[in-house]
């Protein structure tokens, strides 16, 4: 059969008339909208808050994304921003390597404790604020380099790394784990001290930590203590100053008390290099002062050379 003479009419399709463009109301013909004028306010570019962050060490202007892919190091005058928990994992262990530990664990206010706010509505707007962190620590076992290490890292931005029971209690369990399968551990502190909205709880976080690094010495594992700016009070007088290796990161403030604590309590004058990394190294508390991006690399040498003692023993 011949379908040449099919016509639309015939299998009952409307004929569409063409389109056409409808004509203005006073039948005008249509022609492209003039062009908009520039006012001085959309000349001027936007640039979104929180893209150039200014050194305060060098006051240099350094581009956000350049600092992220620096590891929060100043590429003019190698200044250490703080960097954080999760960051920090990455820049050290292989990729997808890192198993969390206790990653749900979180903290609750046992005291109930209230000051110009309660610690409940902290602790609920700091999880907001970071959800990818439910306390001011994060625990797991990763490789770094080859070696399997038992990793903990304290995150400054949360309620300032202050050890409450579960960062206590999480580094307590990461400990207890690398003694149980034979690990070393490396904890990286980052602390105003202890959390005072928890009271006694708190303060027990010390003597509980070091009982367990105790356990894990026992077995002749190491442990590397890596002190970040700043690792204060009860942290700095527990687990972070008991490392077998401590390391600092350059500029680092370390102490114990404030310096103006220290300055009425001894009636002197301190130097001005007073509780830094430099100054502790000098005097002894810190073996090694190593810039964060050669930290990784230098733990892998020292991890090198303190497992192989272990083997030997
Ligand atoms: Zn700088």
């Amino acid at each position: 059969m011949a379908i040449r003479g099919i016509r639309k009419k015939q299998i009952d399709v409307e004929q569409v008339p063409p389109a056409v463009t409808p004509p203005t109301r006073d039948g005008a013909i249509n022609s492209f909208p003039s062009r908009p004028k520039l006012t001085s306010k959309a000349k001027k570019r936007d640039i979104p808050e929180g893209l150039w962050i200014k050194c305060p060490s060098c006051s240099g202007l350094i581009y956000d994304k350049e600092l992220d892919d620096n590891l929060k190091v100043c590429p003019n005058c190698s200044h250490h921003f703080k960097l954080g928990a999760r960051e920090r994992i990455h820049s050290m262990v292989e990729t997808c390597s890192f198993e969390e530990l206790d990653p749900m664990m979180e903290s609750v206010d046992i005291l109930k404790f209230t000051g110009s706010s309660s610690y409940e509505s902290k602790l609920v707007s700091y999880r907001k604020k970071m959800p990818m962190l439910k306390d001011a620590v994060v625990t797991g076992v990763g490789l770094i380099g080859t070696h399997r290490v038992a990793l903990g890292v304290m995150d400054f931005s949360f309620l300032g790394g202050s050890m409450g029971s579960v960062v206590g209690e999480k580094l307590t369990r990461l400990i207890e784990t690398a003694t149980d399968r034979g690990l070393p551990l490396v904890i990286v502190s980052s602390s105003g001290g202890a959390r005072m909205y928890e009271g006694m709880f708190s303060l027990m976080q010390m003597a509980k930590t070091c009982g367990a690094l105790s356990y894990h010495a026992r077995r002749n594992l190491p442990y590397i203590s890596v002190l970040t700016d700043p690792t204060t009070a009860g942290v700095m007088a527990s687990f972070a100053s008991v490392g077998d290796l401590i390391l600092a990161e350059p500029c680092a403030m370390i102490g114990f008390a404030g310096r103006r604590v220290v300055e009425a309590t001894t009636q002197s004058e301190l130097p001005p290099d007073f509780q830094t990394a430099e100054f502790l190294k000098q005097r002894g508390l810190i073996d090694v002062i190593v810039p964060r991006l050669e930290m990784k690399q230098r733990l892998i040498t020292y991890l090198h050379y303190l497992m192989a003692n272990q083997v030997a023993s």
